[in-house]
């Protein structure tokens, strides 16, 4: 038998911890409310656990700021946002809902994405089933090429739609621009939303409308003032990050300035400083020989890797802060270790506050800092952040 003493769990501590700001949420929450004006409703975009930020955490902090409408991408994201909303906020499923999840979704009055016809007959079906409406979102093909209801199939929805109407609350027409983030696909934005605006003619002529028009996520919801129509879906940007560098050059020149943070980081990512070791000059560092010594130095060990999100494709690239300085990467991103560059910061200690995303002392590690491929780095990046890694809210 053992006779080991029972220590409550919580007492282990995590490798590394996730603060989320409140303030800096309320504060994006303001500006995309400023930008699209007072009339469109703000979806809040949730999927990947929030991007990565948690989704049990993230939807009471979007409540506080006056968010109730949520979009998911699948029945298990849409069902983690349903234990943490309110009873009265909307839940919009973009993605994959399985049929054998349909009455499932209807029964809990969370709404739906449609692209083809058989989904329509079975939703009629369910919904006579469950005894009560499916809310649909058409969405119709504009040129994305992935979900999308072909135009030559328009008619035939309508008409299923409108024939069913009692069992089919036909709550919005929309699609999903095929990258708004940059200037130069702006040519396929515009061929995306003349087609957007055929199927809604479509829908005019048949006398049968969708109570709500919706295209835009963050970059079009932005820049794109016919975009914006009655709702926007919006992600990356309420978590405080640019779509991309040509959204915020867009934003300064309409602001006419040359620069501006309107836009506040919600997120904060930390460690500690787990070992020091001091390195002789020639020697390799960790794995392999992608990292030589090339002057005596002193290296950080940090109790983080691949496996807790932290991505390997900053091997030998990134930097963390310490003391409020910053520390380069040096060698390969293990599984569950990297080490750093100390050399220069002569009162690092173990037990060191790490930074790998947020703010030390003067100095700031935003995602994007890493690389030109930003945000792709840094949607990639925080919706890998593993969800048991431990968050809390903070002021
Ligand atoms: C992810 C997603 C969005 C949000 O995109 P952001 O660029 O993060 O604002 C909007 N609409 C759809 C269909 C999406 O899949």
């Amino acid at each position: 038998m053992r006779g080991l003493p029972l220590i409550d769990r919580s007492e282990v501590q995590h490798s590394s911890r996730i603060e989320l700001s409140q303030s800096a949420l309320q504060n994006n929450v303001d500006f995309v409310r400023e930008k699209v004006g007072p009339d469109p409703i703000i979806s809040a975009v949730v999927k990947s656990n929030a991007y990565g930020h948690g989704t049990r955490y993230f939807i009471p902090m979007l409540t506080k700021c006056g968010v109730k409408h949520f979009s998911v991408a699948s029945s298990f994201e849409a069902q983690e946002v349903l234990k943490a909303c309110l009873p009265d906020c909307e839940i919009v499923i973009m993605g994959i809902l399985y049929s054998k999840d349909l009455e499932w979704a209807i029964y809990h009055n969370i709404q739906y994405y449609v692209f083809d016809l058989e989904r329509i007959r079975q939703s009629v079906e369910a919904a006579k089933r469950v005894g009560k409406k499916a809310v649909v979102h058409l969405e119709v093909e504009t040129g994305g090429n992935r979900t999308g209801l072909p135009i030559e199939q328009m008619e035939e929805a309508l008409d299923l739609l409108k024939a069913n109407a009692k069992y089919i609350d036909f709550r919005g027409l929309c699609t999903h621009l095929a990258g708004a983030e940059t200037l130069a696909n702006q040519f396929r934005i515009r061929r995306q939303i003349i087609r957007y605006n055929e199927f809604y003619d479509l829908a005019e002529q048949k006398g049968y409308l969708p109570s709500l028009k919706h295209i835009a996520s963050s970059a079009a919801a932005l820049t794109l003032p016919e975009a914006r129509m009655d709702m926007v879906r919006v992600g990356i940007a309420l978590y405080g990050l640019w779509p991309s560098p040509d959204v915020y050059n867009m934003h300064l020149v309409e602001i006419n300035q040359m620069s501006d943070n309107p836009l506040h980081r919600v997120i904060s990512w930390k460690t500690d400083i787990m070992h020091l070791k001091d390195v002789k000059e020639g020697e390799f560092i960790g794995y392999g020989t992608s990292y030589q010594a090339l002057r005596d130095m002193k290296v950080a060990v940090i109790p983080l890797g691949y496996a807790n999100g932290y991505s390997r494709s900053l091997s030998n690239k990134g930097f963390v802060l310490i003391r409020g300085k910053r520390a380069n990467i040096c060698g390969l991103i293990n599984m569950n270790l990297f080490m750093v560059d100390v050399t220069y910061i002569e009162d690092a200690e173990v037990g060191d506050e790490v930074v790998l995303i947020g703010n030390q002392a003067s100095n700031s590690i935003t995602i994007s800092s890493f690389s030109d491929f930003a945000n792709q780095l840094n949607n990639e990046l925080m919706s890998r952040l593993p969800s048991d890694i431990p968050r809390c809210i903070v002021e």
